[in-house]
């Protein structure tokens, strides 16, 4: 893609001149932000899994069909623990936030790992619509509650031996006694509970609100997996509203819909390079701003 320092300028434009700003968060910003689930991180954590089932990346155990549950449960909890809560905040959701901060601003996001939380953003501007690791369900959905899994996992991760958990850590779901899942949105049975209703309605809230306003659609890594949820709604929102301008990253993906070629800004850039330049030319403006105001009073005193 060409015209960079364009972009860049537009981009920067298009937010300063916003009131609202929505972001909307997919697979493609947690590898940006550096929870990779192959290479160095797979290799350095799960090599005894790579071992043992010949898996290459830590997608490959999550739906395997392990032979029993306490292999099931040794892998996941290591992919939990791994993933949700030995991973402190990165530095890409970080700046995300900052750019956002001063703006009216909301996170719908299909990412499982808490990022956005862990960077800064109160809850009650992030919707997770897809789940959240920090979180089991029944796996039959037998009724509609959560449960945080921390404890569970720290304590499945450290009795491991030999790729498996003692049988007696094995979740049981409190209820129905069946088995236990990760609340992630795979099949039938996922547990929408009252807080996810709650941000659904917040969310709404947030469409109703902006709708028609000067807004900037955000859209960081949303590919086709799930386009339903971010991607085509981002699109469609920017086409009906004549205030609207899409700001896409996407390394894959960048192009949207011809309807609204004047008014999506498309990154395929390193995308916390193309935040930090978006953020850096507000700064130098505002370096200059203040020089310009100095040499203004330098010359003032010597008139
Ligand atoms: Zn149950």
């Amino acid at each position: 893609m060409d015209d960079l320092k364009k972009r860049i300028s537009q981009a920067k434009e298009a937010i300063e001149k916003s009131e609202y700003i929505l972001v909307g968060g997919g697979a493609g910003l947690s590898s940006a932000a550096g929870l990779t689930y192959s290479g160095k991180r797979f290799t350095e954590y799960f090599a005894d899994f790579k071992e043992k089932y010949g898996f290459t990346d830590m997608y490959s155990g999550t739906f395997y069909s392990f032979k029993t549950q306490e292999e099931r449960w040794a892998h996941w909890a290591r992919h939990i623990d791994v993933n949700r809560y030995l991973m402190p905040a990165t530095q890409l959701y970080k700046e995300i936030l900052e750019l956002v901060m001063l703006k009216k601003y909301f996170v719908i996001s299909t990412n499982v790992e808490s990022q956005f939380i862990k960077a800064g953003f109160p809850e009650e501007k992030v919707f997770e619509v897809q789940g959240d690791y920090s979180f089991l369900q029944c796996a039959k959905a037998c009724h509609n509650k959560l449960y945080y899994n921390e404890k569970m996992v720290k304590g499945m991760v450290s009795q491991t031996n030999d790729c498996r958990v003692p049988s007696d850590l094995v979740p049981r779901c409190p209820v129905c006694g069946g088995e236990m899942d990760v609340n992630l949105r795979h099949n039938d049975f996922f547990v929408q509970d009252d807080e996810w209703y709650n941000a659904d309605k917040r969310y709404e809230q947030f469409l109703k609100e902006s709708e028609g306003k000067n807004v900037v659609y955000l859209e960081f890594g949303v590919g086709f997996n799930t386009p339903g949820i971010i991607r085509y709604p981002f699109e469609q929102m920017t086409n009906k509203n004549p205030n609207a301008t899409l700001i896409r990253f996407n390394k894959d993906y960048p192009i949207g819909m011809l309807e609204n070629e004047n008014k999506i800004i498309s990154f395929d850039e390193d995308i916390l390079l193309m935040i930090q330049c978006i953020k850096s030319i507000e700064m130098k403006e505002n370096r200059e701003h203040w020089s310009n105001t100095q040499n203004h009073e330098v010359n003032h005193t010597f008139n």
